[in-house]
């Protein structure tokens, strides 16, 4: 992974070959300290893992596909924090060769060729907490 910053506080990522977005995403918050963001991306996966709440059971549901070429048709999420550590929550839709779409919560994904990541980093703070009758972690204000 390499980045760099632009003066409008936006963070552009290239994630490479075998990176993995999501842990990339944590360490470059790590890096930069960041608290509260906005995330976009596009690119190609080929190994991946989505999530599906289902808020009756308050659990997920895991989606994996290993060794299957995906075009990253919209990566979507923000960045908060929980228990003052950065938090992400990202969501994902690929594409496969015929054009069939799937999508969910962005558990795993692997890039195969290149990713491009934008990160906008917002002043300010936002806190999740755990909210037992939704069985999530949402937004704290
Ligand atoms: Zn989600």
């Amino acid at each position: 992974m390499v980045y760099q910053k632009t003066k409008e506080n936006v963070l552009i990522l290239r994630l490479d070959v075998g990176e993995d977005i999501y842990q990339s995403i944590l360490k470059v918050c790590a890096q930069e300290q960041i608290s509260l963001a906005k995330v976009e991306g596009i690119g190609a996966v080929n190994d991946i893992t989505l999530g599906l709440f289902d808020p009756t059971t308050k659990e997920y549901t895991k989606n994996e596909w290993k060794n299957k070429n995906f075009e990253i048709v919209s990566l979507l999420g923000n960045i908060t924090t929980l228990n003052n550590e950065p938090y992400l929550h990202i969501h994902m839709s690929v594409a496969e060769k015929n054009g069939t779409v799937y999508g969910g919560h962005l558990n795993k994904a692997i890039i195969s060729a290149t990713g491009e990541i934008f990160i906008t980093i917002l002043e300010g703070k936002v806190e999740r907490y755990f909210d037992e009758n939704i069985g999530l972690n949402l937004l704290n204000m």
